[in-house]
């Protein structure tokens, strides 16, 4: 059976693991992010982590025949550059060059938030639908589009769904754009409103305190009017809420409770995978790039 290694890099934290064609997870392993400390560390982090899974595969005898890595986004998608994505120390990095020199193995490199959606495709929430939108809620709002079967990448590799300006407001995210979907409900967002971690915002929330009960409900009600316009946008079959945050449950809750939109209830829903969305995404993207070579 052909396996992979697959990446999910975040501005916080990286997944790392290797992934079966039949979507089973072996070695999978989580490290922290500290992205604030620059390039060469992160790129260093990235190559290191790598390496020390490959070795480990390859002492268990599990031949692994390509890369996977899902990145934060803007990106090149069919270079595997990236670009300047607002969570990330990195310009203009070559990624996908850069661990092809290391591994010597065919490499993969997709947006983040597509390759949540793409596992989610494979195995979750949007198997067996042709159109899908999905939201990854983390640090910053990841937005994926597929149409038709097929993820849209355009110009800035994603759709990216959560930067749509949807509200007039003064808020901007750190792209600064004032007014959309990551300024208004993304952890930064939350962070910045309660001058708190979100971890934090969200056990005061659960221990009762009603201005980071406020907050929280704000953050998710711009979410829920969002995703209605998306929804009349696209018109998807399904649209899937995952990433780091959906895993806060009034959070998720809040936003569902918060959709008006009949049509936008009956499609809605958390994505099945889990945090594992963007590793399993990240090996599908490995496994379909090899087919075609
Ligand atoms: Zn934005």
């Amino acid at each position: 059976m052909p396996h992979v290694l697959a990446l999910d890099l975040g501005g916080t934290k990286l997944a790392i693991g290797v992934v079966s064609s039949e979507g089973d997870v072996l070695f999978d392993e989580k490290k922290p992010v500290e992205a604030r400390k620059g390039s060469e560390y992160l790129l260093e982090l990235v190559l290191q982590t790598i390496s020390s899974k490959l070795d480990q595969a390859r002492t268990k005898d599990v031949a692994i025949l390509a890369v996977g890595v899902g990145s934060p986004g803007p990106l090149d998608y069919g270079k595997g550059i990236i670009l300047e994505p607002p969570n990330l120390p990195w310009r203009k990095v070559p990624l996908k060059q850069i661990i092809s020199d290391l591994v010597d193995l065919p490499v993969f490199v997709d947006n983040d938030a597509n390759c949540a959606l793409t596992g989610e495709a494979w195995l979750g929430a949007a198997r067996g639908f042709q159109d899908a939108i999905m939201l990854t809620l983390g640090t910053g709002i990841g937005g994926a589009l597929m149409q038709e079967g097929k993820i849209y990448h355009g110009e800035l590799g994603s759709a990216e769904l959560g930067h749509r300006i949807f509200f007039r407001k003064e808020q901007a995210c750190n792209m600064g754009h004032r007014g959309c979907l990551e300024s208004l409900s993304s952890g930064i967002a939350i962070e910045r409103e309660a001058k708190e971690s979100t971890k934090r915002v969200f056990e005061k929330m659960r221990a009762g305190d009603q201005n980071a009960a406020a907050i929280v409900r704000r953050a998710a009600e711009f979410l829920a009017r969002g995703l209605e316009k998306l929804n009349e946008e696209y018109h998807p079959q399904v649209v899937i809420l995952g990433g780091g945050m959906s895993g806060e449950k009034e959070y998720a809750d809040l936003i569902l409770e918060n959709i008006k939109d009949t049509e936008l209830k009956r499609k809605a829903r958390m994505a099945q995978l889990g945090e594992k969305s963007g590793l399993l995404g990240a090996g599908r993207l490995a496994l379909l790039g090899l087919n075609r070579m």
